[in-house]
């Protein structure tokens, strides 16, 4: 499978074609697809395997086919990453993918950074938010973001989120997003407490394995 026969959105296709993305990698042809037709995925892969894209690029489509974004709504789409490095790695190239859409807004959202700064961007409204799990609840319990319009839920990492203590902030996510949403889960290594996560959380998933 090629990009041309996934059937994005043209302005992403150019921002993929400038990245030099001749093809997809392997988790890139068997996940995005899925990813595009709204089902949700379990996706077995390491850094390195090209997934960030994998998951990015359907996203921002996803989030390209909601309703225009109004001053202080969204997110519409939320990533949970387990360090602030990969964040950072995360919404560069969400930002990458975005370039070329005229007021495309995303935020990242992680520990030991100015959380005023974070607020204001949240408060503004956001399409796209890639955070770290505690920081994240932090800024929902204090009401500068809220869940009510997310449709679109990446967990990167997640055996690396649960080794770090993160799943009861995963947990309160989960169980507090709007009925109707997609879910994508990547993980390295896929012990039982990650399948007991895709379990609960994920509906009638699609399993990828590279
Ligand atoms: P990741 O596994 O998402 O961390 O990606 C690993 C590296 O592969 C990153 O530097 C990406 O920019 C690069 N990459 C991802 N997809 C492609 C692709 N289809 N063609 C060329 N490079 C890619």
């Amino acid at each position: 499978e090629s990009f041309e026969d996934m059937c994005l959105h043209t302005i992403i296709m150019k921002d993929i074609a400038f990245h030099e993305y001749t093809r997809p990698t392997p988790i890139q042809a068997q996940a995005m697809p899925i990813a595009l037709s709204g089902r949700d995925l379990l996706g077995c892969a390491e850094t390195g395997s090209g997934k960030t894209a994998a998951f990015s690029i359907p996203m921002i489509q996803h989030c390209l086919a909601q309703q225009p974004l109004r001053r202080g709504d969204g997110p519409l789409a939320l990533v949970l990453a387990p360090t602030r490095e990969l964040a950072q790695q995360i919404e560069k190239e969400v930002k990458a993918f975005s370039r070329s859409l005229e007021s495309f807004r995303t935020a990242i959202v992680v520990g030991g950074t100015n959380i005023a700064e974070q607020r204001s961007e949240l408060r503004a409204g956001v399409h796209i938010v890639v955070a770290t799990p505690g920081r994240f609840i932090d800024h929902l319990q204090q009401g500068n973001s809220s869940l009510s319009s997310v449709s679109f839920v990446v967990l990167d990492e997640a055996d690396r989120m649960l080794d770090m203590g993160f799943e009861p902030q995963i947990r309160e996510v989960m169980r507090n997003l709007p009925k109707k949403h997609q879910t994508l889960l990547f993980s390295a290594t896929m012990p039982v407490e990650i399948e007991a996560l895709a379990q609960e959380y994920l509906n009638n998933p699609v399993q990828v394995k590279v």
